[in-house]
This record gives C-alpha cells, sequence and structure tokens, in this order.
C-alpha cells in the first residue's frame, strides 16, 4: 500500500483510535499506548514502538502512518516569538506563531490554509480560503511545536487565533481539541485553549454542545452597520443572534467561564468615544472580558492602527463601566506572526526580511 492510501492515524481521538484496534482484531488498551507514544513521547515510528510485538509493529506498518506536516522554515523574531512555515501534503502552506512569555508559552495555531470571510482588515482574509484542514494537520501543529525541537519548553497554551475560522472546520476542530485537552496525550485544561470566532452562530452553539474551551468573538463593532462593512459574515449571522449565542455558549460552562470580546483597534473607523460608548451598552448582559488589538498594518491593506490615544480613550471608557479591558500586546511583528499578518504565500517575503530577523536551523 502506498503511503498515501494508508491512513493516518495522528488524526485520530482516543475513542478512534480504540475503533481502529478493534477492528484490526487488537485489543483496546493498545490504543492507549498508541496515543501515549504519540502525543508524550512525541514518537512518529511504529518501529520504534517497543511496547508493541514485531508482528504488530509490521502490521500497524503496512497500513497505517503517522505524519505531520512539514515544517519548511522557522523564524525567529527578536521578542523570542518563532513563525513556523508549515507545509501540507497538497503544497499550501499555513502558518503557527509560538509566543513564550514568563509563565506560559502560547501557541497560535491554523484551522484552514486561507479564510474565506473576507474581514476588511485581515491578511488570511485577502487570500481567499483553500481548503480546510485535517484533524492530523491542526493537532500536529502542536506535535511540531513540542517535539520538533526537543530543547524548546513544551506548549501550555493554545489560541485558534491563526489562519482560517475554526467555525467553518468544526468538525476537525472538535477532533483537535479532544486530543488536546486528553490526559493521555496533551492534558491542557480546557481555561488553556482559547477557539476565536469571527461569529458563526450555529457553529457556536453546536461548539456549546460539545465542549466547553475558552471562547473569543472577532466583535469588532458594536452596531450591525458597522460591523457588516468590517466582518461580512455578520450580515448572515447579525448581533441580535450572536449575542444570544454567546450567553448560550456560557449557560453550561462552570462558573468561572468566560468570554473574551476581541476587538481590533482601526483608526478612524470605530475606535471613536462614540464606538465605546455602544459597545459598553451591546455588551451589558453578556458576561466577558474586552481585548482591544491594535491593528497590524499589511501591504495593500487601507486600514491604519488606531493612536494610542484612542486606544487608551476607549479602553479607560469601557474599565469605567466596570469591563475587564486588556490591550493585546503585539508580538512577532518582524516576522508578520502578529494576529491577522498570517496569509501562507509568505516563503519568499519571509526570505526578503531575513536581513532584520534569525532563520534558525531546523
Ligand atoms: N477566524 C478567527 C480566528 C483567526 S483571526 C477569527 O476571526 O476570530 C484571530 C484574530 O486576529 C481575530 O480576532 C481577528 O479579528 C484578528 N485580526 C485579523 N486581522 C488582524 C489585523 N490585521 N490586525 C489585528 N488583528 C487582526
Ligand atoms: Fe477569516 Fe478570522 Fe481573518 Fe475574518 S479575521 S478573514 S474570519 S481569519
Amino acid at each position: 500500500m502506498s503511503d498515501q492510501a494508508k491512513v493516518n492515524l495522528l488524526g485520530f481521538t482516543h475513542t478512534e483510535l480504540k475503533n481502529f484496534f478493534a477492528e484490526i482484531g487488537e485489543k483496546p488498551f493498545r490504543a492507549n499506548q498508541l496515543f501515549t507514544w504519540i502525543h508524550q513521547r512525541g514518537c512518529m515510528d511504529f518501529r520504534s514502538m517497543t511496547v508493541f510485538s514485531e508482528q504488530l509493529r509490521d502490521k500497524l506498518d503496512s497500513i497505517a502512518v503517522l505524519k505531520p506536516p512539514s515544517v519548511e522554515e522557522v523564524i525567529k523574531s527578536p521578542d523570542g516569538t518563532l513563525k513556523y512555515l508549515i507545509k501540507l501534503d497538497s503544497g499550501s502552506f499555513v502558518e503557527m506563531v509560538r509566543i513564550p512569555e514568563a509563565k506560559r508559552v502560547t501557541l497560535c495555531i491554523s484551522s484552514q490554509a486561507g479564510c474565506a470571510l473576507q474581514c476588511s482588515f485581515c491578511a488570511t482574509g485577502a487570500q481567499g480560503l483553500e481548503r480546510n484542514l485535517t484533524s492530523a494537520e491542526i493537532i500536529g501543529q502542536l506535535w511540531l511545536a513540542n517535539f520538533h525541537n526537543q530543547a524548546l519548553s513544551r506548549i501550555s497554551n493554545i489560541v485558534f487565533m491563526g489562519m482560517g475560522e475554526p467555525l467553518q472546520n468544526t468538525h476537525n476542530v472538535i477532533k483537535a481539541i479532544e486530543v488536546f485537552l486528553d490526559q493521555n496525550a496533551y492534558g491542557l485544561s480546557k481555561r488553556k485553549i482559547t477557539l476565536s470566532t469571527s461569529g458563526i452562530v450555529p457553529e457556536i452553539i453546536k461548539l456549546s454542545e460539545k465542549t466547553d474551551v475558552s471562547l473569543a468573538i472577532s466583535l469588532h463593532a458594536p452596531n450591525n452597520k458597522l460591523r457588516d462593512e468590517l466582518v461580512p459574515i455578520n450580515k448572515k449571522y447579525p448581533l441580535e443572534q450572536l449575542l444570544p449565542a454567546l450567553k448560550c455558549y456560557l449557560k453550561d460552562q462552570s462558573a468561572r467561564a468566560n468570554i473574551t470580546v476581541e476587538y481590533v483597534m482601526l483608526d478612524g473607523i470605530n475606535d471613536s468615544l462614540e464606538y465605546a460608548k455602544q459597545l459598553g451598552k451591546l455588551l451589558a448582559n453578556l458576561k466577558c472580558k474586552i481585548n482591544l488589538i491594535p491593528f497590524n498594518p499589511f501591504d495593500g491593506n487601507p486600514h491604519k492602527r488606531s493612536s494610542d490615544h484612542a486606544i487608551q480613550q476607549f479602553k479607560d471608557y469601557l474599565i469605567a463601566k466596570k469591563y475587564i479591558t486588556t490591550v493585546r500586546t503585539t508580538r512577532g511583528d518582524a516576522v508578520d506572526g502578529a494576529c491577522g499578518q498570517l496569509s501562507g504565500h509568505l516563503l519568499n517575503a519571509i526570505k526578503g526580511k531575513a536581513s532584520k530577523i534569525s532563520v534558525l536551523e531546523i
């Protein structure tokens, strides 16, 4: 059997692996062993899995593969952020970003190659959608970040804030989340996984039935008129549908659960005090934190980042209204790894910038 025709077990949840082993006439506990070898020991080679008999190793080798996407390049920003350019089997590229901080290491991962939603300020949106990532390609990003360079510390937090709209690839994203949470795999806590969405209402409701990871909502505007322009999916799922869906997401969650409202700060577009007031009113009945994101400019986009004064004024107003409001620190700027700068065709662009940054040995 050619490798292409073999099933890629990297994308399987624990339950799926159990079923797989049952189908090939093996005991269910084998699933647990394989799961741990892949996700905790970082082993991708059946032949090295000494926990299995020679015979089982041969059998697995003949029908299955363990295949993460490949790392094309790793670029280090002066602030320690690492941007990985990841090559998919189909030849497309996606990006993930590793952000080390004092007490945690966050990995920003992609769920799609490109995105169909065309938010007016986003580089990924400008590129259009190529395709959804498979569960193996999503899980493979965390696997790579943990095991590609064993000298780096393990990832503690995941944010679905790379390329793509996770709730347009919900099935594979939920499978990946299941593996990230699984104690026999990465064992991350649900509060350390954040899914960011532009607001696909029926999928938010579906998600609330399946998992309860932290949710971030890319709001960016406090009324439908402006949001229709900035986040066009709002025309399909306007605020009067979105806010009840967010409340529904919170309903079944533990008391500690919270939603983060993301609001990109665009100079002269959505950053006036008047908009801060509208936002304060709109969110009055939603338990949430607000994260203001200074716009990250990119070539060919007309928007400008709001002034520090406008951001401060917006923030002060919301704090006075008792909202926990933070301003996102922009990380990875020098390598276009900051939010919304991920655009997938960057290989050459990255090389062009290599004088400013250091390209790591892989
Ligand atoms: N599709 C999802 C997740 C990926 S985008 C979503 O839209 O939520 C992750 C975050 O980056 C979103 O809040 C998005 O609005 C924001 N973003 C996109 N482009 C940006 C830019 N140029 N500057 C700052 N933030 C941006
Ligand atoms: Fe897609 Fe999110 Fe970018 Fe909008 S902001 S185009 S939903 S990736």
